[in-house]
């Protein structure tokens, strides 16, 4: 009988982390942060007997805590290539962010990369004598999957974040799964629907368009990665004239490179390239100051204008009606991303900002809705039961109640809790 502990990202999101044991052999999928000031992370589980960790995608509320365990074994690390490249940039950031504050150094993020065996989707890899383990696109980010482990005859679906819909970036996630007994899903946007993608992606370019029209500039505070090379691929998609110059800063920078390297996660590697071959990338506070004095498409990080050159964008451009600030992410409560858009001021320390500029949020998903979430979990063969984690606490009891009344078996995990099957 396997036994199977959600170490994580129970009624929450953040720090993802599943234990799964059968007899003396044991397997990891994902071990990610929160964060919190300093960071928290699942609690640590026994190394001795690990045959491998699975690592769904490279965000950090999945990847964070993976150089701690690394440290203290030397089991091998499978996701696919551009999740390896991903997460090592983004644990990088964070080190340097935390300032060493970090239960983890410089050399234990290193040692991932030799730790890493690249695995691609569909292909089935044994581990150790009791498990079995298959990738499938998630069409989250790029290189993101779902991980399917197959463990005493039963065989058990970690979802990861996934979207159905498909991207200008993303491929979706793949369709026709295998039969599962089990499904461990996440419930971000349990509690939402979104408007169709093309819907968002025209009304994006219209206010984009509108403002350079005007003679403005448009700032888009945007993650490094996956949202940022989405609007570029948006701008491309939809012609913006040659004229309007597309500016990047910040880590999207890095992550285009790293993309380039791996086309084969991408919806459409052509353009894809034709997106980055049109971008300016922009390195120091001289050319900051002189991209906000012509009309242009300012993207950069960080999405919720907390930290990143964004805000420092924002200081030269919130004071002038012709500029829009467009937000392309859900801002979470607290962030001034929120706060500006539910009060069009910005306090920074003990300064507030009125803002005059126009500001507009075009929400471009890379999480299925609860519609999209539903549909493809109902698809999924072998009348699975079903753990619902990944949400706030509401989204989860949500996502479960859905479920349940489609007469499914639902339940929503405690932290720590253990399972057997
Ligand atoms: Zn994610």
């Amino acid at each position: 009988m396997a036994r199977l502990k959600f170490l994580g990202s129970t009624r929450e999101i953040g720090r993802a982390g599943f234990f799964l044991q059968e007899k003396d052999e044991s397997l990891l999928i994902d071990f990610g942060t929160k964060f919190l000031d300093p960071p928290a992370f699942p609690d640590m589980i026994p190394t001795e007997n690990l045959q491998g960790v699975a690592l769904t995608h490279a965000h950090l509320d999945h990847s964070g805590g993976i150089p701690l365990i690394l440290r203290n074994s030397e089991a091998s690390l499978f996701c696919t290539p551009a999740t390896r490249d991903l997460s090592l940039l983004l644990l990088r950031d964070m080190y340097k962010i935390s300032g060493g504050r970090l239960p983890f150094d410089r050399k234990d993020i290193a040692h991932i990369r030799r730790q890493c065996q690249a695995t691609a989707y569909e292909e089935t890899i044994p581990l150790g004598h009791r498990f079995e383990m298959t990738l499938f696109n998630a069409g989250h980010i790029p290189g993101s999957a779902m991980v399917s482990v197959r463990v005493d005859g039963k065989r058990i679906l970690f979802t990861g974040d996934f979207n159905a819909t498909e991207s200008q970036l993303n491929p979706g996630a793949r369709k026709n799964l295998p039969k599962h007994d089990i499904v461990v899903t996440e419930s971000t946007y349990a509690r939402r629907k979104n408007p169709p993608r093309e819907d968002i992606e025209q009304a994006l370019m219209e206010t984009v368009l509108g403002t350079l029209e005007n003679k403005g500039t448009v700032l888009i505070p945007a993650f490094g990665v996956g949202r940022s090379q989405e609007i570029m691929c948006i701008l491309e998609r939809y012609n913006l004239p040659r004229k309007y110059k597309i500016y990047v800063d910040g880590m999207a920078r890095d992550v285009n490179e790293i993309l380039m390297r791996h086309p084969e996660y991408l919806q459409s590697p052509q353009a894809f390239q034709r997106a980055v071959g049109r971008v300016i990338e922009i390195n120091d506070n001289r050319e900051r100051s002189m991209i906000t004095k012509k009309p242009g498409v300012i993207i950069s990080p960080a999405g919720m204008l907390k930290g990143g050159a964004s805000h420092l964008y924002f200081k030269m451009l919130h004071d002038d009606p012709k500029n829009t600030i467009v937000f392309v992410s859900f801002q979470i409560p607290g962030t001034p991303g929120a706060e500006l858009l539910a009060t069009r001021k910005v306090t920074v320390g003990s300064r507030t900002f009125d803002v005059t500029a126009d500001v507009r949020q075009h929400h471009l998903s890379s999480h299925s809705d609860s519609e999209g979430m539903m549909d493809m979990l109902e698809r999924i063969p072998g009348e699975p039961e079903f753990f619902v984690v990944h949400g706030e606490s509401e989204s989860c009891d949500a996502m479960a109640e859905n479920l349940r009344s489609r007469g499914r078996v639902a339940h929503v995990p405690e932290q720590n809790e253990e399972v057997r099957f």
